[in-house]
């Protein structure tokens, strides 16, 4: 199988354009008619869902976040506001809470389970999977959407699912089911590989041939570790409960955007306008839905926490003509000093540079310090070696600066000014701070 859904994935972009404009109409009409949300608003503010006709008409409703579904929702309301249709017709309910711990609940018909399921299986296929492949999710299932839609899709395409819902399973499914693609955060591969190794197996021989990552944004250089431990090529895709699940063919120029099931718009940072081609905003996403089908909760520009950038609108090389947009990262993960910002993903360059890698595992931590007497900010990055006597840190620190300076020059001017320092500490395995602490490692902490 080479696409999973010719059809679309292959329609010219006036056609394309067409058919989004098409389910936009659809989606806002659904809106209108079983959204609580919605319909209030439409009233309220006196505009007729039907002068809404395409894509950049979406600029006239309000931007919404996590922040509204949490004000519409209990326990500031006593109903569900934007859940659209009969309990009796939910599939499934989801929480999930971010980063300010009060969750927010999307509701799932089947429909959309199938719409997410349509997304994943059109990402494997493009990545290479078919009958008889073995794949080991590492992603948990749960109240992740992700896990369990990817499943629906191994089964719409005719591959076998491993769920083990993490990555820390043991060594032995590796060798007595032998998968052939694995699932997961570019750190757990990393760790998995390493786990490979100490039992004496060599990733590169162990029968896999595709490595999927999500989950979190990565440094081209952490992904191009990956590849060369594992001897593959490793292939991105980016997904959400709210619905956007992209992905990168094998061409890996850009992760495609199922533009006919989500609709993306990139804004500015004051949230005003759209960007113009070529430069990173901030991601806001309209869940499409095709005529004659339900969806459980209805999302119109809702504002991520993720910011990207067009790639190309043009075909690629694979004959897709869905959009590519590059790895998105976290806004919250940004870091801003003066007239400059830098992300997480920056840190992470500087750590993986490839010369580096001979002397420290991939993991490190970074934390932020104000020095007002001097105007200064420092960053102190924690660095966990492989061997704490062999470490080479001058390499490991040059390296580092010429990666993490590569595309801010501002920021290296700080540096050479003394507005802004970064010291190093180096630190044997399971010695850094964020081991201390339970969930997602936070590798960021501003204490400024
Ligand atoms: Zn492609």
């Amino acid at each position: 199988m080479e696409y999973f859904n010719a059809d679309i994935e292959l329609m010219s972009r006036s056609e394309l354009d067409i058919f989004v404009d098409e389910r936009v109409r659809n989606t806002i009409r659904y809106s209108a008619e079983n959204s609580p949300f919605y319909k209030r608003w439409f009233k309220k503010n006196k505009i007729d869902p039907f002068n809404i006709k395409e894509h950049e008409d979406l600029r006239e409703l309000p931007i919404i976040s996590g922040k509204t579904i949490r004000e519409n929702q209990p326990p500031q309301r006593n109903e569900f506001l934007f859940k659209s249709v009969e309990c009796s017709e939910v599939f499934t309910i989801h929480e999930t809470s971010g980063t300010s711990g009060i969750p927010k609940t999307f509701f799932s018909t089947w429909d959309d389970w199938k719409r997410y399921a349509e997304k994943y299986a059109r990402i494997f296929v493009s990545q290479g999977l078919g009958e008889g492949d073995r794949m080991a999710v590492c992603a948990s299932y749960g109240m992740n959407v992700g896990a369990n839609t990817m499943t629906v899709a191994a089964k719409r395409i005719g591959f076998t699912i491993i769920p083990e819902g993490k990555c820390t399973f043991p060594v032995r499914v590796m060798t007595t089911y032998k998968p052939t693609a694995i699932v997961g955060s570019v750190f757990k591969l990393i760790h998995l590989a390493q786990r490979l190794e100490d039992s004496g197996i060599d990733p590169k021989e162990s029968g896999v041939e595709k490595l999927i990552v999500g989950g979190e944004g990565f440094a081209p250089e952490s992904r191009a570790y990956l590849d060369k431990i594992w001897g593959l090529d490793v292939c991105n895709t980016y997904g959400s409960t709210e619905g956007a699940m992209c992905g990168e063919c094998k061409i890996r120029e850009g992760l495609h955007v199922p533009e006919d099931l989500v609709h993306m718009d990139l804004y500015n940072e004051k949230m005003k306008d759209f960007v113009s081609e070529g430069n990173e905003g901030k991601i806001v996403l309209t869940t499409l839905i095709p005529n004659g089908e339900k969806a459980g909760t209805v999302l119109i520009n809702y504002e991520t926490d993720d910011q990207t950038e067009v790639l190309s609108k043009e075909k690629c090389r694979c004959g897709r003509t869905h959009m590519r947009i590059k790895n998105p990262k976290r806004v919250s993960e940004n870091v801003y000093l003066e007239e400059t910002s830098f992300n997480r993903i920056d840190i992470e360059s500087g750590v993986f540079h490839p010369q580096n890698m001979k002397y420290l595992t991939g993991e490190y931590e970074a934390f932020l310090y104000y020095d007002p007497v001097n105007n200064q900010t420092t960053m102190q990055v924690g660095l966990e070696c492989r061997d704490i006597h062999s470490c080479d840190i001058k390499l490991i620190k040059d390296n580092f600066l010429s990666s993490f300076f590569k595309n801010n020059k501002i920021l290296e001017d700080y540096f050479t000014e003394g507005i802004f320092d970064i010291i190093f500490r180096t630190v044997k395995t399971g010695d850094l701070g964020l081991y201390k602490l339970k969930g997602r490692p936070k590798r960021i902490v501003d204490r400024r």
